[in-house]
This record gives structure tokens, sequence and C-alpha cells, in this order.
């Protein structure tokens, strides 16, 4: 995609009206070695690896549930196959404590009764196994109030329990890819405010708390009579089936962060919860609100270890006069169980990977060195960079002296440099999200310079959220993520069934990987490090 002429040359008075404000040594810290990023784009053109990287991430090591066995499998791929591509220090740090790890090793849902169907169906994470099959009925549990609640004393025992009301589906005029539109790029170039960016994922209804602490309810409800299992219907059509960890009772009164969760070693004993595809839940309540009964069978057989702590997985191309000094990358290595976490983060951990291994490839010899880290547990709260900062770089801690907690930073810190994370699926990559650092403008206009033919050039002052490099932000340090095309995302592949192979797009990640090493291999190779808010 290319600019429209008018906006061309718009931008371009933007970038000459800042280049002459300009002091000269700053324009000079805006320069890089072209002919290095120019090899970079052709290796990671010509002779990518980013798509076998993916396949074997994918299809090979599976879903990467973190602590599961796929997790573990990707774990160990990822060190050796960096390892082996000549990285240095390819190696893993474990963090904890972490609790259990889980993962189905058979599963089959189906209605029997009154007429056959298998249910496009999966089980919610760290759900527990049926112990065989489970034949039961099933019954619908239409409750909005704690009186309604009570009117299913004593109907549930054995019982297949419907949990949420039919969804009414749509057709579809949206589509479920998008490029990212001139218009809607400049929008974001030319943004003042210092806005988080929203995503188009589902908004909160206002009595959220009250429909939460229902929820609750209802789920302590069925354990207490003797449901065999629990039942919901997925967000989405079309068959996909988005699914996420299975829920436990929590007292509400418990601050967020210090409530017990799924995976915990010692975490409260839950029914098997299984969530089905919008069309066949809706199926299950029209014939139940016929007077009719129906029947189900469920199998559900899950391999459950323990596991005291995950790793994150690190590995580095060595600076050379600052090798001291590091320039992070990194994607997380965790994902959902249901597919096989291709576009959330396989991609990211597949661009990164393939960054890496295009600056080793070609030899370059950064003055910087450059580190990969590939994290666990970004899908339950970036906890696995959380812990790689903290060890590295230091926390935000409770101050005796003030209301706010303050950071404290380890020495390590003083020899950051900055982080760049992937992890907004397949699309394209259109530019990057300043997080605040209104000086770095030009710097990273400079950087996009070769990469504006394939459409990547927008610079917005707009933030981002949801993903790794906040982890980093939260104590002060430049962390970044780029903006990207919404391909197949929210609407399909995000943390669903469909988040599969098939739905990466080669030549967009060719792309994100190019611009990967070129921005690492940049901030590796300036004379300056880059600034801290503020200065
Ligand atoms: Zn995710």
């Amino acid at each position: 995609m290319r600019f429209h002429a008018a906006l061309i040359v718009l931008l371009i008075a933007r970038t000459a009206v800042a280049q002459e404000s300009r002091p000269p040594e700053s324009r000079s810290a805006s320069a890089f070695d072209s002919a290095a990023v120019a090899k970079i784009i052709d290796e990671g053109t010509n002779r990518s690896h980013v798509m076998e990287i993916l396949s074997w991430l994918t299809d090979v090591c599976g879903g990467r549930l973190t602590a599961s066995p796929g997790y573990k499998k990707a774990v160990e791929w990822t060190r050796t196959t960096m390892k082996e591509w000549g990285l240095a220090n390819a190696h893993t740090e474990n963090w904890g404590p972490w609790g259990r790890g889980w993962a189905i090793r058979r599963y089959a849902a189906q209605v029997i009764e009154p007429v056959p169907f298998p249910l496009i169906s999966y089980p919610k994470a760290w759900s527990p196994g049926t112990s065989g099959t489970l034949r039961g009925e099933a019954v619908y549990m239409e409750a909005k109030t704690d009186s309604a609640l009570e009117t299913f004393r004593g109907k549930l025992k054995g019982k297949l329990v419907l949990m949420d009301e039919p969804r009414q589906l749509k057709p579809h005029f949206e589509p479920d890819a998008s490029r990212l539109a001139d218009s809607s790029l400049l929008q974001l170039a030319n943004a003042d405010l210092d806005r988080p960016r929203r995503r188009g994922r589902p908004n909160f209804p206002s009595d959220f708390r009250r429909l939460m602490a229902l929820e609750n309810k209802k789920l302590k409800f069925c354990i207490e009579e003797g449901a065999a299992a629990l039942l919901s219907v997925s967000r989405g059509d079309d068959g996909t089936v988005f699914v996420q960890s299975a829920s436990i009772p929590t007292d509400q009164n418990i601050q967020r962060d210090k409530r017990a969760h799924v995976y915990d070693k010692n975490s409260p004993e839950i029914l098997p919860q299984i969530v089905l595809s919008a069309e066949h839940y809706n199926r299950i309540l029209r014939i139940l609100s016929k007077g009719l009964k129906v029947k189900l069978e469920l199998n559900l057989d899950v391999e459950e270890t323990r596991e005291d702590s995950v790793a994150n997985v690190i590995a580095e191309l060595p600076g050379t006069d600052l090798k001291d000094e590091v320039v992070m990358i990194g994607g997380h290595l965790d994902s959902w169980h249901t597919g096989t976490g291709a576009t959330d983060d396989g991609t990211g951990v597949a661009v990164c990977m393939e960054a890496m291994r295009i600056l080793k490839t070609l030899g370059l010899k950064p003055r910087r060195t450059i580190r990969i880290g590939l994290w666990a547990a970004e899908e339950q709260g970036l906890l696995g960079s959380k812990a790689y900062v903290q060890r590295h770089f230091g926390e935000r801690k409770a101050a005796a002296d003030s209301a706010e907690p303050k950071t404290i930073l380890k020495p390590e810190a003083e020899k950051f440099c900055v982080y760049f994370n992937h992890d907004n699926g397949t699309g394209k990559v259109r530019g990057i999200y300043m997080q605040g650092y209104e000086t770095l403008r030009p710097l990273f206009r400079s950087w996009f310079a070769p990469f504006r033919g394939m459409g990547a050039s927008t610079v917005t002052p707009v933030n981002t959220g949801g993903t790794d490099h906040l982890s980093f932000n939260d104590i002060g340090l430049p962390g970044f993520q780029f903006i990207q095309d919404e391909i197949d995302y929210d609407s399909r592949t995000w943390h669903s069934n469909m988040d599969v192979y098939d739905r990466a797009q080669e030549d967009d990640l060719k792309e994100a990987a190019a611009v990967m090493a070129a921005f690492a291999y940049n901030a590796a190779m300036r004379d300056d490090k880059f600034p801290r808010k503020g200065q």
C-alpha cells in the first residue's frame, strides 16, 4: 500500500519542519547503516526461515499453554535451534512459583438424544477431566438474580449445566481482515494525545461487577449441587470457539492481584468447564425450549503435572565495543490451548527468532549485544517478562514515604538500551507506538525510511498496551510495540481454535522480521543509548 500523493507531501513537510528545528548533532544521531539494512531486507525477503520456524512452533510443538508439555517442547526447540544457529548464551531462565502443567490427552463431546450430533467445543484450560465417559442431561440454568438461582436447588445433580443465555448471530458484513487505511495511519501519526489505543474487543457492560459476582455464585452453586459439568457459549461464530482459563470460585472482596489462580498448585476443586460454538450451544437451547430432554456425552482426559517454575528463553548476538550494553527484542512463547498459538504469539516468536537468524547469518557485528527474550505466561498477565525485568532491571516497590510505589533499578538497568516487542498477530507492520517517548519521533521516522515502500512508516504518539513491552515501561525503560494491520485477529484467531499456521501471512511476516532486525541493529549501532522518559 502506498500513501496518497497529497499525504506524502504532507508527511514530507512535517518531517522537513522537524529536521529544520533540530540541532546538527541530533541529525547524525538519526543516521543508520543503510547498506546493512539493505542486506537485512535482502536476507529476510529472499532467504526467509520465518514460516518454517512458525511451522515447528505451531504444527510440531502445538498449543503452548504455560507449563504444558507443548510449552516445554517449544522452550527446548527454540533454545536448541538458536544455539544451532550459532547464537551465544542460548539458555532458559526459570521463574516461579507456578503450580500446574495441563494438557488435553483426548476429548470428545456429543449430543446423543434426541438426535445425535458431535459438538464443536473445547475444554477451558486447567479444567479437570471427566474420569471416563460422562453421560447426562442438559439443564439450562437461566438465572439473572440470586432468587432465580435458588429455583435450581436440588435439580442439578449429575447434570450438564448450560450457564449462558443464547447468543443471537448476525450475518457478517465486516471483513475478518483489513489493512489500515492511509487515513487511519495519518490520524495515528497526527494524534496529539498520549492516550491508550483501544482494541476492538468486547465492551464490558455497566453492571459488570454485579454480573461477575452472580457468575461466581452460579459457579459455587453448581459445585455444591453436584452438577457434572458446565457448558458455556463462545463469543464469535462460524464454528470458531474462543477459549481461555477455567473459572474458579473467588472471594470478590479479595484484591484482584491477591486471588488464587486456576493454575496454582492448590487451586480449588472445580467441575469440567466446556465452551461450545455459538451455533451448537443455541441448538441445544432451542431443543430444550420445546420441553424435550437433551442427553450429552462428554469425555475429557487431561494430563496434569506439577510445575514449580516455568522458563523464559534467552539468546544473544554478542556486541563489540559496547558489548555490556543490551538491545532486546521479544514476544511471548506461551499461547492458549485450542489452536496452535500461531498468531498469538507464534508469529511474534518467529519474527524475533528470524530477526536474530538474519543478523547472525549476515555476520553483522553490532556494537551493543542484541538479546532475544521469549516469554512465558504473557496470557496470565505478562508474568514471564515481568519476572525477567524484575530479576535483571528492577521493580516498583511500595514506599514508606509515599502513596505511590517507587521504582528501584538494578545496576543492569544502566546497561539497558531498548526493547522491541512483536505481539499483535500476523498483520503487517505499519509503524510504531511511541509510548510517551516523543523525542524519538525523528529517529524512528528515519529508521522506517527503507520500509516506507512496504507501507511501514507511521510513528504515533498514541500508546498501546496489553503485551510484554509494558513490563519494561513499568519501571521506566523504553519498550515498544509495532503498529500492525488487523488480519483475522480479533475477528477470528485471537485466543481461538482457529489460531493456526494457515492464518499466518508469509509476506507480512518477512517484512516484520526485517523491520525487527533493522531496528535492533540500528539501536545497537548508535552512539547513544535510548533516552529514558523525561530526558
Ligand atoms: Zn493473547
